[in-house]
Parts: C-alpha cells; structure tokens; sequence
C-alpha cells in the first residue's frame, strides 16, 4: 500500500471548482452513478489502479449498487494483485483467459497495430449489464475521439452500456480525490509508475517495456520464450526478419520508422534493427526448458530507463 505523497499532484484544487450547474466534479461523479443505475446494480470494472479507486469509492458514496470484477491478467504486477487482495477483498476475480503463453505462441507479440491480448483480457467484462469504467479522456487523443459521452451503449443483443463517471477528470483530480479520502493505492505509484498495467505493454512504449524487464525478469522471460516460439514455427516471419532477436529488437527496442505502419515494418526485410545484438546465453533453467534470456543486453545501446 501507498503511504507518502509521491505522485504527480500539481496542488490543483480542481475538484471543489463548480461547473455551470453549481456541483463539483465529485458531485457530478455521483450523480451520473445515480441516475444510470441498473436494477440488477453495476458491473465495476476494477483494475487495482488509481482510477479504478477513485469509481470504486465514488459509487460507493452514491449508495448504488454493484459487483466489482478484476479481469485476472498473468502480466500484470504482483505488486498489483497484493494490492487488491488486501484492499478491495470483495472484487470478484474474473479469470477471461486461460492460458496466457500459449496464445502468445500462437499469435506472436501484441504491438499496437494488433492489441489482441486487450481483446481477450479486458475487453469482454460485463456483456448485458451496464458497465461502470474509470476511463478518462485526458489519458489520450484516441480516447477523447472515441469516448464521446460518459454514457453510451456499446451492444445491442444483449444490450450492454458503458458508464464512465470520470471521463473528465483530469490525473491531479484524481489524486486530489485519493488523498482527500485517504484512500490506499498500490506503493508502484510512488516508486514513479504513473500508471500501471501489463508488465511490458508494447503500448507502454520502449523506455517503460525496459523498465519493466529489468523489474521483472521473469515475465522478460516468458514474452521472449513466446517469440522464440512464434518465429520457429512461422516460415513467414523467418522470411522477414532475420533471428528472433531481431524480432524482439524491433518489440522492445525501436519504434517503427514514422510509427505509421507497423505491418508495413513487419513484412519491410530491409528494415535495420539496432545493433547490440548479442544474447546472452545464461542457460537458465525456465520452468524445464533452457531459454536463451534477452534481458537488457538485447536492449538498443541508447535505450533511456524509466523515460
Ligand atoms: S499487454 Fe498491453 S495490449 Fe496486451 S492486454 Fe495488456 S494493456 Fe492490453
């Protein structure tokens, strides 16, 4: 659990401003959360992090009625799962995939033009019931294109709905919300996460997934396994890229020339990885099998940590 003040604060005070009709933001939270509440009570999509805190405690001061589920993801930070088996003992445990690994073996490494891992992890919580999400526009230029209102029907048969009481909040307020309440929030925050998810997220970018294999060897491990797997086993992929290790590289180290297209770097032979390429062979012994382990040395030399 966090105990100091290590988040970004800004000391905004933006959540006791009023809007229009005279309510703070808290005020307006709530009275979202009140007005959409279903018979059956919300779905609460909780993830352990910051702003699943803050949908959390904002429904609970609505005095609506909901069943809280975690989407139970491998990847995701041990820190993160002690967090909220010690906090939130009452969020329901949904385990969406089984596993895990051999679907990566499957269908290679996620990168941002094939996020399938989000589509099977996170995406399927809550079908038929309304949805409650702490979501937030200010998070990226995607969201605020595709969340257009913090209430919306997301399917028809059955009919399924997003809440998302602070789609515009900004990450000051939720802070200021956390601290207000002293409320507990997983320690990662103050050892300088500012958000956390999936241990290295190819949307997290190159200095965070670095980040995270130095943290975490052993999920390093697992995702280099998986595309030593996906390259041997695809004649395809050994027609574009050189080794695994190249693959990994271009995973781990390098954006794609102008990140315009990703497939197209993926089919692009000519494309140049960075050099430093040698793997160390540490022979580790990885859950029965000898696995040749990238860890940092696989790294482009001018990989920045925590960026
Ligand atoms: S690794 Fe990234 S893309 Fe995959 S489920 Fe996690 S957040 Fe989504």
């Amino acid at each position: 659990m966090g105990k100091a003040i290590a988040p970004p604060r800004n000391g905004a005070m933006g959540l006791k401003q009023l809007n229009f009709e005279r309510m703070t933001k808290v005020e307006t939270a709530i009275e979202r959360l009140r007005e959409y509440e279903p018979p059956e009570g919300y779905f609460l999509a909780f993830s352990g992090g910051k702003d699943s805190i803050c949908i959390y405690n904002l429904a609970i001061e609505a005095g609506v009625r909901f069943d809280a589920h975690y989407s139970v993801s491998p990847i995701d930070p041990p820190e993160l799962h002690q967090f909220i088996t010690e906090h939130y003992p009452d969020v329901i445990w949904d385990i969406t995939v089984k596993g895990f690994w051999k679907l990566v073996d499957k269908k290679g490494l996620p990168n941002r033009w094939s996020r399938w891992c989000c589509t099977k992890i996170k995406e399927k919580q809550g079908k038929g019931r309304t949805v409650v999400l702490g979501i937030r526009w200010e998070e990226s230029i995607g969201r605020r294109k595709n969340y257009k209102s913090y209430i919306e029907q997301i399917g028809k048969r059955p009919p399924t709905y997003r809440l998302m009481p602070i789609l515009d909040w900004n990450e000051a307020e939720v802070w200021e919300y956390i601290d207000g309440k002293k409320l507990a929030y997983p320690s990662l925050y103050d050892e300088g996460y500012s958000r956390i998810g999936c241990i290295m997220c190819p949307l997290a970018g190159q200095a965070l997934m670095r980040r995270d294999a130095i943290r975490y060897p052993k999920i390093e491990r697992l995702w280099w396994r998986s595309c030593q797997r996906y390259y041997n086993s695809r004649p395809q992929q050994q027609e574009r890229f050189e080794s695994a290790e190249e693959v990994w590289r271009w995973w781990i180290g390098k954006e794609p020339p102008n990140c315009l297209d990703g497939e197209a770097v993926l089919h692009n032979k000519s494309f140049n990885p960075t050099t430093n390429s040698t793997p160390v062979e540490d022979g580790a012994n990885f859950e029965g099998e000898s696995v040749e382990w990238p860890h940092t040395n696989l790294l482009p030399v001018n990989s920045t940590l925590c960026g």
